[in-house]
């Protein structure tokens, strides 16, 4: 394929790219950025196999191999699964940046086409990419674990760890240097070698020293990661391609993660320092006979307040999606305004279990996206509110965000459903959320619980409908 083919595939593939993030950017848009996507890559896959002339044997199957294994993996993944299945495949991301790093360092031909100034560049460029990579692998594996929650939410915090992530900064540039020197020479395996060691311990340190409600932060963090480390590899292989695809993947997961520091009045440095998340003993981590007494109610009286309502607010949360309630939702909701009720969603940026769960849940259950609103847009609107039902959610409606400096979540702009007449929550029993700390909203005078799954409660309500 002819060199100005293959950049003009480029420039299209990345015009496509750039494109589809900004149809993502909002729900009615989203399908066309979806397909975007897809155009840009189908054009990217192509013109990158047909560059390839040699082993392309190897390339075939690889190709294979992925494709089956990314295939089943998509039709197997439960919605809820999501978070845990993006938090490993920037995993994979990082491991070939790494694998890509030693590939390109080992190649015999390395010495022969850099010399001097550009070997210096090439060789800090390799020692980048391995360096990212390798942070991105293992703490997308420790974010994995956490979310799945094979690995407990609770930060791991040592003793002097700002000064054991300091040594650990330090000694990366101290072997970056080593490396460097040695790599002119043909070697510079060892110091390549210490550093992986070096970065791996480092991601997992920093991802474990991070608390269950920070989670997000390091999800989006983590995307942003795997895009500088395609972005690296890109300047190994000279790929202005997969420079510029890493550097949008990149950049824009950092703009998330500033959203996501920002949704929840976190500084961005304190949540990669750690120690956000943990228990302190105050008021609102308390026992339930501390807090009060429950006031449960049937899906009949649910029914009935509903209708003698005329503004509702619905606030859906991670128990939504593990119950799959989102359809029955929609269906309560059509009921709803049928009867003239002004029926609206509050979504909070942090609800579920990863950034913009809620409203991939409700655009697939056909809600209209103009009654779909964020935090910031409806929080004042509470006072109005005769009902609020809140859906599997528990951290992003805690008030003891704002009442308690002890609290884990503690400065968390939280939705205020109590400020409205009556706030009706729906869950199984009285686990904690995510960030494991009890609800003082469910002891309210005007909160009631509808216990059970979201789903068979909310069945029972739409038959009372
Ligand atoms: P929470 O995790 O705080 O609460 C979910 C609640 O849903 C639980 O208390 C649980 O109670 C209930 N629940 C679970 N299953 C069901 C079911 N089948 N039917 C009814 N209820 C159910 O979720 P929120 O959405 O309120 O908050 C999100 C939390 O996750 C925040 O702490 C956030 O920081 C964190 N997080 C968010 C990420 C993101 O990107 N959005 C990523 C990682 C973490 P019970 O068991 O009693 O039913």
């Amino acid at each position: 394929m002819s060199q100005g083919i293959i950049t003009a595939s480029y420039v299209g593939a990345t015009i496509l790219f750039i494109l589809a993030l900004g149809g993502l950017s909002n729900q009615e848009t989203s399908r066309r950025g979806n397909i975007f996507g897809i155009a840009g890559m189908v054009i990217a896959l192509i013109v990158t196999i047909a560059g390839v002339t040699s082993n392309i044997e190897i390339l075939i199957g690889g190709l294979v191999i992925g494709a089956s294994i990314g295939l089943i993996l998509a039709k197997r993944v439960q919605m809820t699964e999501m978070p845990e299945l993006v938090a490993i495949l920037h995993s994979l991301v990082g491991l070939a940046a790494v694998l890509v790093g030693f590939a390109n360092f080992m190649d015999p031909a390395r010495l022969e086409h850099y010399a001097g100034v550009e070997l210096t560049i090439h060789d800090i460029e390799t020692y980048l990419g391995i360096l990212i990579g390798a942070i991105t692998f293992s703490g997308s594996i420790i974010a994995f674990g956490k979310l799945s929650g094979k690995i407990g939410g609770n930060p791991m915090l040592l003793p002097a760890r700002h000064w054991l992530n300091l040594g650990l900064l330090i000694a990366s540039i101290w072997y970056c240097i080593q490396f460097v020197e040695q790599s002119a020479a043909g070697n510079g395996m060892s110091p390549l070698l210490v550093m992986t060691g070096i970065a791996l311990l480092f991601g997992i340190h920093m991802v474990m020293a991070i608390g269950g409600a920070d989670m997000p932060v390091v999800v989006s963090m983590l995307n942003s990661y795997s895009g500088w480390a395609a972005s690296a590899t890109g300047f190994m292989l000279n790929n202005d391609l997969l420079i510029v695809t890493g550097a949008l993947v990149g950049s824009s997961g950092a703009i998330l993660s500033y959203i996501m520091c920002k949704a929840m009045n976190r500084k961005f440095l304190a949540v990669i320092a750690g120690g956000f998340g943990t228990t302190t003993g105050g008021s609102s981590s308390g026992s339930d006979a501390e807090q009060g007494e429950v006031i449960a109610l049937e899906a009949p009286e649910v029914a009935s307040l509903l209708t003698e309502s005329k503004e509702v607010m619905i606030i859906p949360g991670y128990g939504m999606a593990v119950a799959q309630a989102q359809h029955i939702v929609c269906e309560i909701t059509k009921t709803l305004k049928s009867k003239k009720i002004n029926v609206r969603f509050g979504i909070h940026p942090v609800a579920g279990r990863m950034p913009g769960h809620m409203n991939v849940l409700l655009a697939e259950a056909k809600v209209p996206y103009d009654i779909v609103y964020e935090m910031d847009e409806i929080n004042d609107d509470f006072p109005n509110i005769d009902v609020s039902i809140v859906i599997g959610a528990n951290d992003i409606v805690n008030p003891s965000a704002l009442t308690d400096p002890n609290s884990p979540i503690a400065g968390m702009p939280v939705l205020e459903c109590w400020k409205g007449k009556t706030t009706i929550v729906l869950k199984r029993g009285m686990a904690t959320g995510y960030a494991g700390v009890q609800n003082p909203l469910f002891f309210e005078e005007n909160t009631r619980m509808l216990f059970g799954d979201a789903k068979s409660s909310l069945d029972a309500v739409f038959k009372n409908l």
